[in-house]
């Protein structure tokens, strides 16, 4: 076991790092109130490699192992979260395809992220959030005609306005249920597809977050992934690989925000000395840095397992989880020590601390990864 990185991720975190200074760091309070990303932007984050970072080399992709993709989305969620999770959302929406698709859908899926293309996963309905099973958009199969006719709305899809490609989940069969829920892959300029009402969020607000209406959608069969009722396997292994990622963004989030609170209360002043010397001041970082170190070493050891293939959706659940609660309460903190000053939009961590409510609810809430580790405790 070995804590540190090697030459070449400490280059690849080099490499992000600048990234983030030049094109995230000086824009994010700007995007923050625009609700959408410096236009531009993706584009600049293909061109430096950071859309594809899952595609495997076989696919014309970079081949990295998780704890690479994990340490990429640190650093850009140091930056800024909804940037991250909107190239995060690729990642996401890749994984059902390399899980389950045919080597034509892999190749397609990957050339298009490869050449800079955006990609949603859009499992969640307004009725159908933590129930995936209660999915309601209906694949109707037409076997004569080799096709799929998709009717339903999504809710919620991360990139659903910006993508070029999607991954929608609905049921084949009309009862519903888990048993008849299938993965489609669905381009944009599919006739009947539309991009719906877009989310104005509390946080990570440079993500794109919009509704999709499919309105009699037709797709050829060939655009189904995996088998008629695989898509709750499908939808379960891509969360498991996910998860570590969203945890490895809300550390990112997390480590940002202690370190804006640590140089703050070295700076700030009361009763004639800086506010860091005070000790319950001193008692708060201590805890929040265990908690970020913590988190990290769990996506760390989650990433790893998945990277030797054992069993790891207890711990991915578990680094998704804590990471998440580390970035809620770390960034809460730091607007603690910052007093009146970190509650102000003139300084960045009161947006840290909007962004990292929705690491607590999307990819599974808490409370559902809290499910997933007890069940397998108890199993
Ligand atoms: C900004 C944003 C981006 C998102 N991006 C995507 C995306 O790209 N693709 C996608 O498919 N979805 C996406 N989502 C949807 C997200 O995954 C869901 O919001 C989440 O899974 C929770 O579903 P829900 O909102 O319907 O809450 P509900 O399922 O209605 O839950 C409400 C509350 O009940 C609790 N609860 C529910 N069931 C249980 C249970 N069995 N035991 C204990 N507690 C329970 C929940 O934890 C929660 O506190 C996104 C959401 C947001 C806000």
């Amino acid at each position: 076991m070995d804590f540190a990185f090697n030459e070449e991720q400490l280059e690849l975190q080099e490499m992000v790092r600048d990234f983030v200074a030049k094109e995230i760091t000086p824009n994010v309070s700007e995007m923050d109130k625009n609700n959408e990303a410096t236009p531009g932007l993706m584009k600049k984050a293909a061109d430096m490699g950071l859309l594809n970072v899952v595609v495997p080399e076989e696919f014309g992709g970079p081949g990295l192992d998780s704890v690479t993709i994990a340490m990429i989305y640190e650093e850009l969620g140091k930056g800024c979260a909804g940037v991250a999770t909107s190239m995060a959302a690729n990642s996401l929406a890749t994984a059902p395809v390399l899980i389950a698709g045919t080597e034509e859908q892999k190749k397609m899926y990957c050339d298009l992220l490869n050449n800079g293309g955006l990609a949603a996963f859009a499992l969640t309905e307004p009725g159908a959030g933590s129930d995936a099973g209660g999915v309601s958009t209906r694949a109707v199969h037409d076997k004569e005609k080799g096709t799929y006719t998709l009717n339903g709305t999504k809710a919620f899809i991360t990139n659903g306005g910006i993508a070029d490609i999607y991954l929608i989940f609905a049921n084949t069969r009309a009862s519903g249920g888990i048993r008849g829920l299938t993965a489609f892959i669905v381009p944009r300029n599919t006739p009947g597809f539309k991009v719906g009402k877009k989310e104005d969020k509390m946080g990570i607000r440079p993500s794109n977050t919009c509704e999709l209406i499919l309105e009699n959608v037709v797709i050829p069969e060939k655009n189904r992934v995996g088998r008629e009722g695989e898509g709750f396997r499908i939808a379960m292994k891509t969360l498991d690989a996910a998860r570590p990622f969203v945890g490895s963004v809300a550390v990112g989030l997390a480590q940002a925000a202690l370190d804006y609170a640590v140089k703050y209360a070295k700076e700030r002043r009361q009763f004639g000395q800086p506010v860091a010397s005070f000790e319950m001041v001193q008692g708060m970082m201590a805890d929040m840095a265990m908690k970020v170190d913590a988190a990290r070493l769990l996506v760390q050891r989650a990433c790893m397992m998945r990277d030797q293939h054992v069993e790891f959706s207890k711990e991915a659940a578990m680094a998704k989880c804590y990471a998440a609660d580390t970035a809620m309460s770390v960034t809460t903190d730091a607007v603690q020590i910052m007093g009146g000053y970190g509650y102000s939009r003139e300084y960045p961590v009161e947006k840290m601390m909007r962004d990292a409510k929705i690491m607590q609810i999307y990819e599974g809430t808490n409370q559902i990864q809290r499910l997933v580790i007890a069940n397998k405790l108890l199993r």
